[in-house]
């Protein structure tokens, strides 16, 4: 991308995320910030290199995604922030997935916080900032239209598939993937009308705990005041293996890597 390249414009500027318009027809350009907004933009902060983190993180995960078949918006990435995505119409829910009691529902209903499921849960928002992104039902979905009921079969079915493959892709790098939140998007492809998964998948969105000793991993570590949140990005993106190595990384991994035994660094020869 060129310093002097022309305005592009912006289709809708988020908390955390630009959509301008992208380079052809029904593309768009997702930006990603370093801004965190949390409990309805009454918290507000920056996380140094989130936007880059979350850029990767989401990438690798649409990436797995789609190879599972699984139909995302994601087309690819273009620079650090910024990723080239099919243009779809965004569907005005949340769709959260949960494995383990956490955030809201513990809250609501008084269920200790990490305590497993007994079943994974389901539940959907209605995205309205005015309204603080309440939580529906799937009559209210259907009877004020926000999907058709064919549009809801097919995303809770995604969903569920999103949160098999990826509490597996978690648990392979020791992190207990508690919750999430997805978005979808419909699309016309080949005339026909498509559910896609659209929007990001990244610790902003996602509760992520070490499987070992459960230190959170996700933006509760910013709405907490924890600390350490770049610190917890960066080390999910290390563990999907999409950080780039450090000279210090490479050295463990060739230690580790069988039949390439570390190097001596004094033989260097010129
Ligand atoms: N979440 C999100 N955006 C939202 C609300 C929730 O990405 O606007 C994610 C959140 O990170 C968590 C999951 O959805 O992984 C469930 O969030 P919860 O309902 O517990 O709400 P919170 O505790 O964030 O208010």
């Amino acid at each position: 991308m060129h310093m002097n390249m022309p305005r592009r414009s912006i289709i809708y500027e988020g908390k955390a995320k630009v959509m301008f318009e992208g380079p052809e027809p029904g593309t768009h350009i997702m930006h990603f910030k370093d801004d965190a907004t949390a409990f309805n933009n009454q918290k507000r902060g920056l996380i140094t290199g989130k936007g880059v983190l979350n850029n990767r993180i989401s990438e690798y995960i649409m990436n797995r995604l789609g190879e599972m078949s699984i139909p995302t918006h994601f087309i690819r990435s273009i620079n650090m922030r910024e990723q080239l995505v099919k243009a779809v119409d965004i569907i005005p829910l949340e769709v959260i997935i949960r494995n383990v009691a956490a955030g809201s529902l513990s809250k609501r209903l008084g269920i200790d916080e990490g305590k497993p499921l007994p079943r994974t849960i389901i539940e959907f928002c209605y995205k309205s900032d005015a309204l603080g992104d309440p939580i529906v039902s799937e009559d209210h979905i259907i009877s004020f239209g926000w999907a058709h009921i064919f549009e809801l079969e097919e995303m809770k079915g995604l969903a569920y598939r999103v949160n098999d493959y990826l509490s597996g892709l978690f648990m392979g790098v020791g992190i207990r993937l508690v919750d999430f939140k997805i978005e979808f998007g419909r699309l016309v492809e080949n005339d026909e009308l498509r559910i896609v998964v659209a929007d990001e998948i990244s610790p902003d969105s996602c509760r992520l705990w070490d499987a070992k000793t459960n230190e959170k991993m996700d933006k509760d570590r910013f709405r907490r005041d924890m600390g350490g949140v770049e610190e917890a990005y960066r080390e999910v993106a290390r563990r999907l293996g999409v950080l780039e190595e450090s000279e210090q990384q490479r050295a463990s991994l060739r230690a580790v890597t069988p039949g390439s035994p570390p190097r001596k660094p004094s033989t260097k020869k010129k």
